[in-house]
């Protein structure tokens, strides 16, 4: 695991932006979380110190693996998400962050709609967070596979805009929007934006008891035909192919 990847994980433990940067939220984050007392003043380095020892490292003030290694083994391993009454122990981390962008309305989901959004993932989920761009998704997956949920399950997302599945139009009423980050044109889905993906979705069909046929898996691009494109069919494909293999176990 890199000294990034490391860090990721430290801030969705302690519900910090997982950007894989140690700055001064993270290190505030951890600092409350561990019982380290700060006050405004306290520089990024001696705030730094003060974690370290606390938890009996050398406090040399930089952030290294062994740092790293003796917070996580603290926080434990498996972190265990409350999802709107869905308690999911997840393989990949997984935060959550209130997207501003949802209806008053609430939705009883009956499937999900695949996307990818074309930007990075830290643009991608900065976008969602923000309302002026009245867009956002029930999770966005990272290409390490971590994911950030940014509605609620119940919660009506603005995902999928003009579109129709099975002959009832408007998905976003009760359709989960779930997106993978960038371009699926330009490259294939990763092992594990495929793992963690299927983690996601499993949890859900079993979840809600939806067809096991798939059927109920669909792409923004099978739902407004001709307006949108995404995901790629390979992706489309590598989902469901997997999602298959895991159901047929
Ligand atoms: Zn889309």
């Amino acid at each position: 695991m890199t000294i990034q990847q490391k860090i990721s994980k430290i801030q969705v433990k302690y519900s910090s932006f997982p950007d894989g940067k140690w700055g001064k939220n993270t290190a505030k984050a951890v600092a409350d979380g561990i019982g380290v007392s700060y006050n405004c003043f306290t520089s990024l380095e001696s705030l730094n110190k003060k974690i370290q020892k606390k938890i009996n490292v050398k406090d040399d003030g930089i952030i290294g693996n062994i740092t790293c290694d003796t917070l996580i083994e603290l926080s434990g391993e498996k972190p265990v998400i409350e999802n709107d009454g869905i308690s999911i122990a997840t393989k990949y981390l997984e935060e959550f962050r209130q997207t501003p962008n949802i209806s008053s309305s609430k939705i009883n989901p009956i499937g999900i709609v695949l996307h990818h959004s074309s930007g990075s993932f830290v643009g991608t989920v900065d976008w969602c967070l923000r309302s002026e761009s009245k867009v956002s998704y029930h999770c966005v997956i990272n290409l390490d596979g971590s994911r950030v949920q940014l509605a609620k399950d119940n919660q009506r997302a603005w995902h999928a805009g003009k579109s129709s599945f099975k002959g009832r139009s408007d998905c976003n009423g009760f359709m989960l929007g779930l997106a993978f980050s960038g371009d699926t044109y330009n490259r294939e889905l990763t092992q594990d934006e495929i793992n963690s993906a299927v983690e996601w979705i499993l949890k859900r069909l079993e979840y809600y008891k939806w067809p096991k046929d798939l059927s109920t898996i669909t792409t923004h691009r099978a739902v407004s035909p001709g307006r949108k494109d995404d995901p790629d069919k390979r992706a489309e494909a590598a989902i469901l192919n997997a999602l298959r293999k895991k159901l047929n176990k």
